[in-house]
């Protein structure tokens, strides 16, 4: 994984500020910044996406997000926070190696959060949610 720019810190090749660490992941602060204090929680070994990422390993996670989000609101006097994780380019990923968004949240700061674009057409959604629900059963 010569090219992966997460690799590269996890090796310590390129400086970050490095939060927290155990024997799963690290979380650094995000270099550019939705809101000051965003951070990523990064899986230590090189998973391209969360669908990579062995299940047993998402709870310690996600522990570790929540961990840093209560860290964020105590520190930082944050009212909330987003948690996000990218998955494929589609969506917005743009480093291949998995990693998870905790984003700090402020009254009035101005993020967007998604737009939400209408409601279903007639007979829309009944099909949407067939074809979801075939591959769930
Ligand atoms: P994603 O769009 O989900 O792939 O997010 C990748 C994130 O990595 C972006 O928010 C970048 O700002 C962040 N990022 C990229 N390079 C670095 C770096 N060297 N140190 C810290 N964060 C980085
Ligand atoms: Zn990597």
């Amino acid at each position: 994984m010569e090219e992966c720019i997460f690799c590269k810190i996890i090796e310590g090749e390129i400086p970050a500020k490095k939060l927290y660490e155990d024997d799963k992941v690290i979380a650094i602060l995000d270099i550019n910044p939705a809101n000051e204090g965003h951070t990523l929680v990064i899986t230590k070994k090189h998973y391209k996406n969360i669908l990579e990422v062995p299940p047993e390993d998402l709870l310690g996670i996600m522990e570790t997000g929540i961990k840093i989000a209560k860290a964020q609101m105590k520190g930082l006097e944050a009212g909330g926070f987003n948690i996000g994780i990218n998955t494929n380019e589609v969506a917005g990923q743009v480093v291949e190696h998995f990693h998870m968004h905790i984003i700090p949240r402020f009254k009035g700061d101005g993020l967007e959060e998604w737009e939400r674009r209408g409601r279903y057409n007639e007979g829309k959604q009944e099909e949407i949610f067939g074809k979801i629900q075939s591959f769930l059963k």
